[in-house]
């Protein structure tokens, strides 16, 4: 292992003598134009640029050593819980790689761009069936767009029923950041809500707090402990008597793929994160989708534009009372169709990718019970929150594990579990990768001196309140 100077401390620039070339080339053998003639004054540069000089081999070393420090799905097991981290099948790479996709511009006629428009039709089918929801939107371009695209229409909805006085979002403890952060934006105030024994949202205070103040409840299931909301129907009964909708935050649906409807448990609206479920490389903001689905009341509502079929030709078409515009064009467009792909790849077999999920989860989860303390009871859906041994911290665990070359999962999230590590398999990996996995956190669990750790990392750990105060950006 080289050490972080060697790594890391030698940018291109660094590695540049002065005169140093790629390649050269002969003298051109017609005139040479002058810029002077061609571009503005003010626009021509005063000094030569200042490139690194450095011959071919140099960079090519450089930027593959660097894309060789990337930790990614494709290298090594990424259990990042509440991410869904799955493997992204080369096959939609294949289809978003098609010309007549890639080098659609998104201001070709619709009648010049029918196949786009119906992958774009059919997904909405798709995402239709999959849901039960009758109505699609695939604008948003990440989850917490599709949040706050759904809770903006579930806004304009209450304002066009003249139904004033309803300020509150309803939030459950175990909620991801985005959804509190969504009810504010729009303009709500965000109300929590605590939890059973269970981990479950509590019904008991559910029914103190919905009433005509409140707009919606946004509820993940399973959850984000990765545990299945059993009394959602009720919840969703509660909402409906006080006149309020039920949002659900879909990021969770590799945990419910033709094994459960939203809508068929009783919501109204929700979003799903097309890059999850649906794979697409992810991470580091994007690219991604969180196209949304909707009950009939709140479809005259959908942002601008939607995909319609007239016989047979595909056109845009806007929705009566439509929000308007969330997102330039026509959605994130490759992420649709790398959606696109995969449903049509697994086909009415699709609930096996939720069942194999369901199952590696509790797999693991069997395997870490007894060292690893499981604060809630009962098998998990596709994702189990544990917790260290009594004394060890969640932090020192997730370091380690980069020595073991594992990607932590997420750690001290849900905020409600004390030291917690949410971990999310998913269906893509084999026995054999989650045993390894399993045998490394069996393994941590008995070590002593995890505070250094990742030794074997090209940077040690950092000082994290340093890093937040003194944050030095620049080389
Ligand atoms: C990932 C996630 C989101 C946000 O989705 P983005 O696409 O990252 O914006 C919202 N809720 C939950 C539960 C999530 O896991």
């Amino acid at each position: 292992m080289l050490s972080s100077e060697q790594t890391l401390g030698n940018l291109i620039r660094d590695k540049g003598r002065p005169g140093r070339r790629g390649y050269t080339l002969p003298k051109p053998d017609v005139d040479e134009i002058s810029l002077e003639n061609v571009l503005p004054e003010d626009a021509l540069r005063k000094e030569k640029p200042r490139l690194p000089e450095v011959d071919e081999p140099t960079v090519i070393r450089h930027y593959t050593n660097l894309s060789r420090k990337n930790w990614g799905i494709d290298t090594n097991f990424y259990p990042l819980g509440s991410c869904t981290m799955k493997h992204n099948p080369r096959a939609n790479e294949a289809a978003a790689a098609v010309p007549g996709f890639a080098g659609l511009h998104p201001l070709q006629p619709e009648d010049q761009a029918q196949g786009a428009l119906r992958v774009m039709h059919e997904l909405q089918v798709f995402l239709s069936e999959i849901s039960g929801f009758p109505a699609i939107s695939l604008q948003p371009l990440a989850g917490a767009q599709g949040e706050l695209t759904s809770i903006l229409m579930v806004k304009k909805y209450f304002e066009d029923a003249g139904d004033e006085g309803r300020t509150n979002v309803l939030i459950p403890e175990t909620a991801h950041g985005t959804n509190p952060a969504t009810a504010t934006m729009a303009g709500f105030n965000a109300q929590s809500i605590g939890l059973d024994e269970h981990g479950c949202v509590n019904v008991e205070e559910l029914k103190e707090k919905a009433d005509e103040t409140t707009a919606a409840l946004m509820i993940t299931n399973p959850n984000t402990c990765g545990v299945y909301e059993r009394n959602i129907s009720e919840i969703a009964e509660l909402l409906h008597e006080a006149g309020a909708f039920l949002y659900m935050d879909g990021a969770n649906m590799n945990a419910n793929l033709g094994r459960m409807r939203p809508s068929d448990a009783g919501a109204d609206i929700m979003h799903f994160n097309l890059h999850k479920t649906f794979s697409t490389p992810h991470g580091g903001g994007g690219p991604g989708s969180g196209a949304i689905a909707c009950s009939e009341k709140l479809a005259p509502f959908r942002p601008v534009p939607v995909v319609e079929k007239e016989g047979e030709s595909y056109r845009f078409v806007s929705p009566e009372k439509t929000i308007g515009r969330v997102a330039g064009f026509h959605g994130n467009f490759g992420v649709l169709l790398k959606a696109w792909n995969y449903i049509r790849m697994h086909g009415p077999e699709l609930k096996d990718v939720t069942d194999m999920a369901v199952l590696n989860a509790n797999y693991v989860r069997a395997r870490l019970k007894g060292t690893y303390r499981i604060p809630y009871e009962g098998p998990c859906k596709h994702e189990v929150v544990v917790q260290p041994p009594k004394g060890m911290k969640a932090l020192d665990i997730a370091k380690g594990l980069i020595d073991h070359g594992f990607h932590p999962p997420t750690i001290y999230f849900p905020l409600v579990v004390k030291e917690a590590m949410l971990i999310e398999p998913t269906e893509t990996e084999s026995k054999e990768t989650l045993d390894d996995f399993v045998g490394a956190m069996l393994e941590l669990a008995q070590s002593k001196d995890l505070e250094e750790a990742p030794t074997k990392a090209p940077t040690r750990r950092l000082d994290e309140a340093k890093a937040a105060r003194q944050l030095k950006a620049h080389w």
